[in-house]
């Protein structure tokens, strides 16, 4: 896999432009930073000036703390029981506190007034205290000892045109908790309401702060029609393998057959060691899948644990130590993310996810 951090740092910049100089930036590097390379992406954020770090999962956070960012503040995305709570105290992380009962742990847990994030769910569903009792539950919070309410956030994420009302009804609730909890006399140092999409669609909110995932990767956080996203560039630009056996002529399509990817081919075939172990995906039945190999798109003819086989009939003297071209561009084809999502019938990071483990990264810069 290569990733190109000279990319990642526009898109910092881009965003930076489109939320202005007065608004914090939390970038997620939720997942492992989507594969690409978590421990590096971190610290090309920090070097880029964020403000702190949102990370999904205690592992990760870990992580970075263990490869020596001990000077940023990490944001715990990721919930957690009440009894992981003295663990994520001991390593400088600040959790995000979800239910009440959390809020408890910390206040017992900490010895010294422990920074925390509140979340407050106003309608996505998923973590966070209701909206309806958030105002009394967050003074109530704050009045525990040794809980020093660091943050208060929501994620109101959409993927459509519906979906941009929708966040604009959910904010200025999110927006109304804020204004109220000033007039109980609580001043929260960070609050925080948009991701990708609300950053892109510039969903108005009273918040000093944003937390963008995708687009900071450069994967379109919203379709075309909604916003141009021309102006970013994928972090990850290239996916890479090479040929480790070519079969002459695929005389015998029983080498592939009996599966539903059965098909006869005119030339050779050739075998990459890239497999489901690897992140690697079939297509769906009535998609045909490519991968460039010396200029010209073989086709995908299955795809197994750890092996896929191409169709070489087009590709001129194909050979073993060939280079294969997964995702990139290459012979005037450019095969991006949002192809393999097509071919797959799934989601970018549906795509992205699974790559989080074998495959060797190369960072550029
Ligand atoms: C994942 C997440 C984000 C980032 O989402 P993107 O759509 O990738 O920008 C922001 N806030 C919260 C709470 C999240 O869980």
């Amino acid at each position: 896999m290569e990733i190109d951090l000279s990319a990642l740092d526009h898109n910092y910049r881009l965003v930076e432009s489109m939320v202005g100089p007065d608004i914090r930036i939390h970038p997620s590097v939720k997942s492992a930073a989507y594969g690409l390379g978590l421990v590096e992406v971190a610290r090309r954020f920090q070097e880029l000036g964020a403000d702190a770090i949102s990370c999904g999962s205690f592992e990760d956070a870990c992580t970075i703390r263990e490869a020596g960012l001990t000077d940023i503040e990490l944001v715990m995305f990721g919930g957690t029981l009440p009894g992981g709570i003295p663990a994520l105290l001991s390593r400088d992380l600040m959790p995000t506190v979800h239910t009440m009962e959390l809020a408890r742990a910390v206040a017992d847990a900490a010895k010294k007034p422990a920074k925390i994030y509140i979340k407050v769910d106003v309608g996505w569903g998923r973590l966070g205290i209701p909206a309806q009792c958030a105002r009394e539950r967050i003074i109530e919070i704050a009045r525990m000892p040794n809980v020093a309410v660091e943050g208060v956030y929501t994620h109101v994420p959409f993927t459509d045109e519906n979906g941009v009302q929708w966040a604009i009804e959910r904010t200025s609730i999110f927006d109304e908790i804020i204004q109220n909890l000033k007039k109980d006399g609580l001043e929260i140092p960070v609050t925080q309401s948009r991701s990708s999409a609300g950053v892109l669609m510039n969903i108005p909110d009273n918040c000093n702060s944003v937390a963008p995932g995708s687009i900071l990767y450069g994967k379109p956080a919203l379709p075309g029609e909604l916003f141009d996203f021309g102006r970013f560039q994928p972090v990850l630009t290239a996916i890479k393998s090479r040929i480790i056996q070519v079969s002459p002529t695929a005389a015998d399509t029983s080498v592939i057959a009996p599966s539903r990817f059965a098909r006869s081919v005119k030339g050779s075939t050739g075998v990459i060691p890239y497999g489901r172990r690897d992140g690697n995906r079939a297509a769906l039945p009535d998609q045909q899948s490519y991968a460039i190999v010396n200029g010209t798109p073989a086709p995908i003819l299955s795809v197994s644990s750890e092996l896929c086989v191409l169709d070489l009939s087009n590709v001129a003297n194909p050979a073993i130590g060939n280079e294969v071209i997964i995702l990139g561009e290459a012979g005037g084809y450019n095969i991006t993310l949002e192809t393999l999502a097509r071919w797959q019938g799934s989601g970018m990071n549906d795509v992205l996810l699974p790559h989080r483990g074998r495959l060797a990264r190369k960072h550029l810069s």
